[in-house]
């Protein structure tokens, strides 16, 4: 790719997106040696420079256009709103969900319980639009970090956090009451990007938009009569043109497409019922349609 202008993506520098992101990068052919406390590198095989800055930054230096594009969680961008910044592309890592929790023992039986209570969160703007969404009046007190103890040591009556195993709001007593949002980690970037760095861009969703396609994926193999094709392609949704090949057992022939996992799993044992056999689910890294 030379003669291509090299692009910046700004990705976290540690945290919960970090191992992902970087990962990420290497599936999709991108070589990049980073040694943890090395703030900028450029890949040795791609038009591209990595900045690892932290995470809140993110949004803020693509909006500026010092970075093209940036790996962070879709949470962030609901809180910092630009006009300028939009999501590229969800990457399906680091889900959570933006929820209010209460005391587990706390009177709790809608919104509107919400009226008049101190709520603690790192994330005031994003629930000052659900509450005003749905008509609550109550005081929102911001801080950075340890929202889970607000209520157990008096400095709030709830907390607006994110959660994931929701293991953290168990261990301190606390209910999860509302979900305001749901997130994932995307690629972010500039609404209006320069023109220079279009080619590369383009070139990077490509790869990324061809592994994420793969991803629930698997390669279905099996053997089956040939009168009994109908019924499977029936069975399997999604199965509209697979492969067949004759077997050189009479009347029998080799079945072979690509299915979503979960979809296997809910017809396992159907296929051994209609007469399926010598099955075989096998993994897929890339899809280029
Ligand atoms: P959990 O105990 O798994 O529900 O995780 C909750 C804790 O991890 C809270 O302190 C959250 O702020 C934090 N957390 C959970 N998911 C994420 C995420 N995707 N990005 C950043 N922080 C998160």
């Amino acid at each position: 790719m030379s003669g291509t202008k090299c692009i910046k993506l700004a990705v976290q520098k540690s945290g919960r997106l970090y191992d992902d992101s970087t990962s990420l990068l290497r599936q999709i052919g991108i070589s990049v040696r980073n040694s943890k406390n090395q703030l900028r590198v450029k890949a040795s095989n791609f038009p591209l420079e990595i900045f690892f800055l932290r995470n809140s930054d993110i949004p803020k230096y693509v909006e500026s256009g010092v970075a093209d594009l940036g790996i962070v969680g879709e949470n962030l961008i609901q809180e910092q709103q630009s006009a300028h910044v939009e999501i590229i592309e969800r990457l399906g890592f680091s889900r959570c969900r933006l929820s209010i929790a209460v005391a587990d023992e706390a009177h709790y039986k809608g919104v509107e319980d919400l009226h008049g209570k101190k709520i603690a969160t790192s994330y005031p703007t994003t629930l000052r639009r659900f509450l005003e969404a749905n008509g609550v009046e109550a005081s929102i007190h911001t801080i950075s970090g340890s929202v889970e103890i607000a209520p157990s040591i008096g400095l709030a009556d709830a907390v607006c956090d994110l959660v994931s195993s929701g293991n953290t709001l168990f261990v301190n007593g606390l209910r999860e009451v509302e979900t305001i949002l749901h997130s994932e980690a995307c690629v972010i970037g500039r609404t209006n990007p320069a023109t220079e760095t279009k080619g590369a861009i383009d070139t990077l969703l490509f790869r990324i938009q061809t592994l994420q396609r793969a991803k629930n994926k698997k390669y279905i193999m099996l053997n089956i009569e040939e009168e009994t094709v109908a019924e499977l392609i029936n069975l399997i949704p999604g199965m509209k043109s697979p492969t067949i090949v004759p077997l050189s057992k009479n009347g029998w022939v080799s079945v072979q497409s690509v299915i979503e996992e979960e979809v296997f799993w809910h017809i396992a044992e159907k296929l051994k019922q209609i007469g399926a056999r010598d099955i075989l689910l096998l993994p897929i890294e890339k899809i280029l349609l």
